[in-house]
Formats: structure tokens, sequence, C-alpha cells
């Protein structure tokens, strides 16, 4: 009991300290700072490269070398997309974001790697509180749709590759 109150005290007494030398005022600002929004792609994102922006606001990841049916391994441009979206929800996975702070997620799902895009978007959803939206373009937009029915997941349209589409929701993040 007595060693609980001395604890406290020492607390008290800490924060007074800080609180003189601005500390405390700062910290307090920390906490207050915005979410992030994180945007996935198996290709390039028009304006960005894979990493933070913004202080912390936008975190970018996605194929810097462009399209991952051209530049990512394997035979075909399906095995090729698809081995770049392994990469990345691989490297996504093994702690680059604290889920907790993100506010919002936006998953690419074009032609080639749609199922693993629209899968990694679906784990991505039982996973977080967080507001999924699967930004996809038109190429099988039927299986889209019928692939995330009943998920909670949004869907928006976008042109072939997402490029210009991903870039510009980040650039609206910025904004905001
Ligand atoms: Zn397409």
């Amino acid at each position: 009991m007595a060693d609980e109150f001395k604890t406290v005290k020492a607390k008290k007494e800490r924060r007074k300290k800080m609180k003189k030398k601005g500390k405390v005022k700062k910290e307090g600002k920390k906490l207050l700072e915005k979410k992030t929004t994180v945007l996935i792609s198996y290709n390039k994102i028009d304006g960005f490269r894979s990493g933070w922006h913004a202080k912390n606001k936008v975190f970018i990841c996605a194929n810097d070398k462009g399209r991952g049916s051209e530049t990512g391994q394997g035979e075909d441009r399906a095995t090729k997309a698809g081995n770049v979206m392994h990469r990345l929800s691989g490297s996504y996975y093994h702690g680059a974001v604290p889920v907790k702070q993100v506010e919002q997620y936006y998953v690419y799902s074009g032609l080639h790697a749609m199922r693993q895009a629209i899968g990694m978007a679906k784990s991505l959803r039982s996973e977080s509180q967080a507001p999924v939206t699967v930004v996809a373009c038109n190429c099988d937009a039927r299986e889209k749709e019928n692939l995330l029915q009943g998920t909670g997941i949004d869907l928006i349209w976008c042109e072939c590759g997402g490029e210009t589409k991903m870039g510009q929701l980040a650039k609206a993040t910025m904004a905001m």
C-alpha cells in the first residue's frame, strides 16, 4: 500500500518536472496524431514509393518497379503478379504497420492477381477494426463482386492497373 502510494507520488513528481520542461505537452500532441491509411497494390502507385508519407498519415505497400504482371517472377503474367502480391502481403504482415493505428485500407485488385488481392483484403477485414476498400478494375467485374459479397468490404472501380486511382486516393488522404 505504502509502496504503491510512493510510486504514484513519484510519477506525479516526474510529470510535474516534465511539464516544466514542456515535455508533457509534446507527448499529448503525439497521441492526437492522425491515424494511418494503408494502400496496397501489386502494381506501382503514381506519385508514391513504398513506405511512410505525410507524417505517417499514409503507408504505401506497392510494387515500385511497375506492374506486377511484368516485373514479378514466374512463367506467365498471373504467376508474376501473384508472386509480387505474395511478397507484399508477407512483408506487410511482418510488422510495418501496427494494426491498431490503421483507419482505412485500400487494396488494388486487377486481373492477374485478383484473387490474392481480394484474399488479402478479406484477411485484413477479419483482423482489423478499420474499414477495407477494394479498388478494382472492370476485368472480371462480376467475379469480384461475387467474391466480396457479404464480406463488409467496400468496392470502388478504377482503371486497369490502378496506378492513377490509387495515387489519387493517397493524395486525397494527405489533403484531409
Ligand atoms: Zn483490368
